[in-house]
């Protein structure tokens, strides 16, 4: 079965050989409080800022999943405000979620078909958290580099969290421009799911220390004390974070895959362009993901495809939440090939 599902998505082909290669250097029973586990951690971040260019000064965290990254930022980096811009189920989850530990939390969603207005966002003098998904994984639209910038600089006192989930490790993210990042590695990265990655700026550390919040395992307070040693306070998941060293070690800059992904998504529009029975959800093409496309089509046919499609080994994407019915979606990752995706083309052709 080829898997075009935004997540958990296709793993990248060495997977299986990197985890053979694990058990055989005795990996999957190390010590997380080991020198060789310190080092496999310490290298792995060093990767990543490399391989994604993450500024240098960025501190980054091993968690569990992205939700859990919501619940960290709730935790110990929304102290009293937090402001929720969002389009999508992603996003509004995200506040549902700050909303139940925070008492300050305000939500501004915007239409599907509609751009983020940097110049509509001004917060007052009041510090907070300005939270943002950056690709809305749920109806495949997404807030470009530069909005997060202009909000973010409209916003001097505000920090800024991004939700990167389905796109870090697909597209060039410009790190600098915010201050909280966070991405589980069961999507872009190509890699089996269990655990996430949050990148924090000096001024986020900074926030973390004056708020000093310390009644959680996963308190951001906590876990920089611990990752001055390379480690976590809990027990981690040490075969997850061994596959992300290894594939991160064979990935290809940022800006190669990026470019690829961009390559690809453009043949999704052309495909989709030609066709009057299946279109893509988001009209406006500005808004438009460049990692999850939402396919719209009478509820009747998107039955029948994903029928069909699961006859001949494709996995399309179920629409998500209120568009369940009346969408599916391809999911367009790195790990994903290029025949596996002519095949999907193939298949499709008979329904446009
Ligand atoms: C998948 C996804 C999540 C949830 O990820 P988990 O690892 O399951 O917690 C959050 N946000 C976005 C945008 C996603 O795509």
């Amino acid at each position: 079965m080829i898997s075009f599902y935004p997540g958990p998505s296709r793993i990248h082909d060495d997977i299986p050989r990197y985890v053979k290669e694990a058990a055989k250097k005795g990996i999957l029973s190390i010590n997380h409080r080991s020198d060789e586990f310190m080092h496999i951690s310490e290298k792995t971040i060093g990767l990543l800022k490399k391989k994604l260019n993450i500024p240098d000064d960025y501190t980054l965290f091993f968690t569990s999943s992205a939700t859990e990254c919501w619940e960290i930022i709730a935790q110990s980096l929304v102290a009293r405000r937090s402001y929720h811009l969002y389009n999508g189920s992603f996003g509004q989850k995200w506040y549902d979620y700050t909303k139940r530990i925070c008492s300050g939390v305000r939500q501004y969603p915007f239409e599907r078909e509609e751009l983020v207005n940097p110049k509509k966002y001004r917060f007052g003098a009041e510090g907070g958290v300005i939270c943002i998904t950056q690709n809305e994984t749920s109806n495949g639209t997404q807030v470009s580099n530069e909005t997060i910038r202009l909000v973010s600089e409209n916003n001097p006192n505000h920090l800024v969290a991004v939700d990167a989930t389905s796109s870090m490790a697909g597209i060039a993210l410009d790190f600098a421009a915010a201050d909280i990042w966070f991405a589980s590695v069961q999507k872009c990265f190509g890699l089996p799911a269990g655990l996430a990655v949050m990148v924090c700026s000096p001024r986020a550390m900074e926030q973390v220390e004056k708020i000093g919040e310390r009644d959680h395992y996963n308190s951001l307070t906590f876990m920089a004390e611990m990752m001055e040693k390379w480690q976590t306070p809990f027990t981690p998941n040490v075969l997850g974070i061994y596959l992300l060293m290894r594939v991160m070690e064979d990935s290809k800059s940022i800006e190669a895959v990026e470019k690829k992904l961009v390559k690809r998504y453009n043949g999704w529009v052309d495909f989709f362009g030609n066709s009057s029975n299946l279109t893509h959800l988001v009209k406006n093409t500005a808004a438009h993901s460049f990692t999850v496309i939402p396919v719209a089509a009478p509820a009747e046919v998107v039955t029948t495809i994903k029928k069909e499609a699961k006859k001949k080994g494709l996995l399309l994407g179920e629409g998500y939440g209120e568009l369940k019915a009346s969408t599916f979606r391809i999911a367009n990752f790195p790990a994903i090939k290029k025949e596996e995706i002519e095949k999907l083309q193939r298949f499709l052709k008979s329904f446009v």
